[in-house]
């Protein structure tokens, strides 16, 4: 997954300010990326519907969470650091 595409989604995400991708901290819980939520989806259960979603982080890890379990990202890492220093260069 290259830098210049996670770039331009960061910056989309940031200049729209209504994403079309959610950013959330990737489910892996030893991951500290952050993750881009690509598509939610609600599958029928017997409790109800139940919303899924898939992420995928900067490290390459995907998975298909429960939506409700997704965490909001907002701490800043060295990883988000780095983005933003992108973003200022386009
Ligand atoms: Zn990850």
């Amino acid at each position: 997954m290259g830098k210049r595409w996670l770039a331009s989604v960061v910056a989309s995400y940031r200049l729209t300010e209504e994403p079309t991708v959610d950013i959330v901290a990737c489910p892996d819980p030893t991951c500290p990326a952050p993750a881009w939520v690509y598509e939610r989806w609600t599958w029928p259960s017997t409790g109800g519907p139940v919303e899924h979603a898939k992420t995928g982080c900067d490290a390459g890890h995907w998975f298909t969470p429960l939506a409700a379990t997704l965490t909001p990202f907002r701490a800043p890492t060295p990883v988000t650091v780095r983005e933003e220093a992108l973003i200022r260069r386009i």
